[in-house]
Order: C-alpha cells, then structure tokens, then sequence
C-alpha cells in the first residue's frame, strides 16, 4: 500500500493530538473519505467461504463513534454482515479478561507471523504453537479458551460478551455459518494439527464448530464503531456504559491489533494509519483510536491479504485528517518555561 494507492496527495498530514474535533469536522472529514474511498474499484470479493461470494461489491458504509457516545455514520452503516475475523480480536478480549494477560501471552501468542490468515506452515514453523491470535490458528486455539463447561455455553458467553461490545443483542447468519461449516477442512485440520501438538485446550472439533459460528455473526459498521470505541474508552460501551473488559485487557488487545489485525499487511496499515485495527473477509473493518473512539467500515472488495479497500483508502484519509495516529507528534513548545 502506498500513499498513491490510497489517494492521500493533498491531505493535511500534521498530527493533532487530544480529543476528536468537534462533530461538524468528523462529519465534514468522513464525508470525504467517503467520497475518496468511494472512487476506488479494485479487489475482489471474497468467495472460499461460497455464500460470501454472492456480497454486493458496491456496498459501503463508514461509521465514527466517540467515547464520548456521538455516532457520525455515511452510506450503508445499517446493512448487515458477518463479523468473520474481527469476532478474534473481541473473543480475544473476552479471553485475556478470563484468564489473564500472562496466561494467554503464554498460550496463544502475541506476535505476527507473517504469513496468510489461514496458513498451516506458520503452525509448523513454530513447532505447533499458534503465535498469532488474530490468525485462524491462533484464534481457534483463543476460542478453546473462553470459559464455559460445554461447547454450548462457550457459545452462549461469546455471544453474550460480543453482544455486549456492540451494545445490543447480535444473532448468527444460519446460511454464512451453513456455507463456512460445509466447507472449512482447512479449519478443522489446522485445529486437529495444534492439538497433535498439546495445543488445543478443547476438543478440536467443537472448538471449530465455536469458531465457526462466532465468524457468522450478523454487525453493521455501525457494530463496528461501537465495539471499538469500547476497546477506545477503557473497555466501556460509551452508548451503554457497560464496562464490558477492564482497561488493562482493552490495552492489551490493542496492541495485538496494532501487531497483527490487518493479516501480514499489519506492518504496512501501521505505517500509513498508526492505529489498532482488525480486518474480516466479509469487508468488515474495525480501527481503534484509543482515547477517542472506533471506526467502522464495510466494503466487501478485499486486497490480496484480505483486507477491505475502500475501507483502508477511508480509515487512512480520516486517520490523518482527525489527527488520530498514534505515533504522530509535534514538537514541544520551547518558550513553555516549565
Ligand atoms: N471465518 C473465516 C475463516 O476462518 C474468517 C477469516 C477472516 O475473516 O480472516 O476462514
């Protein structure tokens, strides 16, 4: 990804850090991302998992929530799709609230591997530990350890906890998790080879059955935006003020985010946007400004990693012109006589 490529030629790039601006400006500033994202056609829709195949290319919606419970939304912000992998990084959070940074540190791993999403070479290049818990692996090995005494329960709690992060009740798409059951060899064989290694805390196939069914919850962008401006506000939903993870698990799961969320692109997404975020193939894009608040897109065309265009163009341009990255700063005003 270059600037180029994701348009940003004549976008005020100085960093403002603080809060997000005033409404009138995010809404001024994310109908032009809008617009810019809108004119790029490339990607291709995702289609391994057969039902997500038949996604409308042109659907795109944008949504900001702020910490502070202001939601600014353009376009198709209440069409709803599968969550797919963006359910890792919540699940995640869920985990790391059960059972402790140290242990899931220890377990799951907390780096990027480098390497595709659903690769079974990473498995073995890292004699069976799964390194990465926003790849296949990795998140099947965290949802392995959610609590719940029965595969049913484990489900219920996830549903209940990601329900939670968005602020209302979410249901699962029987068809998306029809579709992704009937096809997911790779899944079930990725399970199968981390338990051959003493990895697996469950039983391989009911934690895929889980996973499965996690990937096919129903969010819209606007789901999106509020679930990260949850992990942006300490673990507390800012529509509901429910504080659904601590703040430490909140930092935590960002910083794996910012280490692997947009798949072996990662690197890349830090380097023009500087923020957390997780990707989907569903189109689905969560970005989270600590601080300030969530961005949701969706746009179902992908890069060849996985991750929405039209949603990283977006993310990218408000990133900069809300002055949202994290690694942005100006110099220290020198005549401060502190
Ligand atoms: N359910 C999808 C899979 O396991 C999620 C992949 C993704 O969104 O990266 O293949």
């Amino acid at each position: 990804m270059r600037d180029d490529e994701l348009d940003l030629v004549g976008v005020d790039q100085r960093a403002h850090t603080g809060a997000l601006p005033q409404d009138r400006q995010i809404d001024l500033a994310l109908d032009e991302a809008y617009r810019r994202a809108l004119s790029h056609r490339e990607g291709a829709v995702a289609d391994y998992i057969p039902i997500l195949g038949a996604a409308d290319r042109e659907a795109f919606g944008l949504c900001i929530a702020d910490v502070r419970g202001g939601l600014h939304e353009v376009g198709d912000t209440r069409t709803r799709f599968s969550i797919q992998s963006i359910s890792k990084a919540f699940v995640y959070a869920l985990v790391c609230e059960g059972i402790g940074h140290h242990e899931v540190r220890e377990l799951v791993g907390v780096d990027n591997t480098g390497l595709p999403f659903n690769s079974v070479m990473a498995i073995e290049l890292a004699d069976g530990h799964p390194r990465n818990p926003m790849v296949n692996a990795g998140a099947i090995a965290t949802t392995a350890l959610m609590p719940g005494a029965t595969a049913e329960r484990t489900w219920e709690l996830i549903v209940e906890g990601l329900s939670r992060f968005a602020g209302r009740q979410l249901e699962i798409d029987d068809e998306v998790y029809r579709s992704e059951s009937e096809t997911n060899d790779r899944n079930r064989a990725i399970a199968r080879l981390l338990h051959s290694y003493g990895r697996m805390r469950s039983d391989p196939d009911e934690t895929v059955d889980v996973y499965t069914r996690q990937c096919s919850l129903l969010v819209d962008a606007r789901d999106l935006a509020v679930m990260g401006a949850t992990l942006a506000d300490g673990g507390v939903n800012p529509l509901t003020g429910d504080q659904v993870v601590s703040p430490e698990v909140s930092r935590d799961t960002l910083a794996v985010l910012a280490a692997a969320g947009l798949y072996e692109r990662s690197g890349e997404w830090l380097y023009e946007i500087g923020l957390p975020g997780k990707s989907g193939v569903a189109g689905g894009l969560v970005t989270v400004a600590p601080g300030k608040g969530g961005l949701g897109a969706w746009a179902p065309p992908l890069d060849a990693a996985g991750n929405s265009v039209r949603g990283q163009v977006a993310t990218a341009h408000l990133s900069r012109t809300l002055g949202l990255n994290i690694f942005a700063s100006t110099p220290a005003d020198r005549q401060d006589p502190r």
